[in-house]
């Protein structure tokens, strides 16, 4: 299987403080990985490396063959251009934990902007896009609410359409559920179990366990800005290895 995303020697540090130490990390075409790791060690700064909201302070960042971090050419560092950034990050979708969705705009309107400003399509075309998102999400009937109307789960679920409507080729999601009440969990999960079979490169942290189980190709468990642990996501979960992953999984089950 091809490579869709693919991550050698990423160094981050903020102020002097390392918290990214040379990650490697491949992710097939249409394999879904998930994040494990406790608070602070990295996840949030990985995913934003991969989507350009941080630069790299060392190594390189490959979104199918295009190079989109930063790499080392001589001694500079090395930067794309603002357009090939814009560019790149079309190809890159991403959840948040909080769903941000733009409240004076209707949901409809919140999945049907980008495409038209962005990708200048007709809005005629996205506007029918759109609506089959919003079918896809389960949502159809709620095209024309505000986002203020909407339950928590109904908003990420609303996010996750708006992402999916620029056509990315990787979706990436940072702990997607854990500012919902839990009774709304589960509404959010299942349209990522759906979007999971639909072939599309996901990469999510979550500290859902069940979904990493059940959904999961592939786990990567990280500890302090490092890969510690990474591999088969049953195998990885029913014998893990290392002792931090160990305590993190009775932390978290
Ligand atoms: P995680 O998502 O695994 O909880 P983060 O990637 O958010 O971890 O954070 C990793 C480390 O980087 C933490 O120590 C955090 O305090 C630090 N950090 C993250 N973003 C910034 C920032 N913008 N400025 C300074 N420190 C940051
Ligand atoms: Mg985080």
């Amino acid at each position: 299987m091809s490579e869709s995303v693919r991550l050698r020697g990423v160094h981050k540090q903020f102020s002097g403080n390392t918290v990214l130490h040379g990650i490697d990390l491949d992710i097939a075409a249409g394999s879904v990985t998930v994040i494990l790791g406790p608070s602070g060690s990295g996840k949030s700064t990985l995913l934003r490396c991969i989507n350009h909201l941080e630069k790299l302070d060392g190594g390189t960042i490959h979104v199918g063959d295009t190079l989109i971090g930063y790499c080392r050419k001589g001694q500079a560092l090395y930067e794309l251009p603002e357009k090939a950034v814009a560019r790149q990050r079309q190809r890159i979708g991403m959840v948040f934990q909080q769903f941000n969705l733009f409240p004076h705009r209707t949901v409809l309107q919140n999945i049907a902007d980008a495409p038209i400003r962005i990708l200048g399509q007709k809005r005629a075309e996205v506007e029918t896009q759109a609506m089959q998102l919003l079918d896809q999400v389960g949502l159809a009937h709620r095209a024309q609410a505000w986002p203020r109307e909407l339950s928590g789960g109904q908003q990420q679920r609303v996010a996750i359409a708006r992402a999916l409507a620029m056509q990315p080729e990787v979706m990436l999601f940072d702990e997607p559920t854990s500012a919902l009440d839990p009774e709304l969990v589960g509404e959010v999960l299942q349209v990522m179990k759906q979007l999971a079979h639909s072939g599309i490169t996901m990469l999510v942290v979550t500290h859902e366990i069940g979904f990493a189980r059940e959904v999961a190709d592939n786990i990567v468990f990280m500890d302090n800005g490092k890969v510690v642990e990474a591999g088969d996501a049953r195998a990885l979960l029913d014998n893990p290895q290392h002792p931090r992953l160990r305590e993190f999984l009775a932390s978290v089950l």
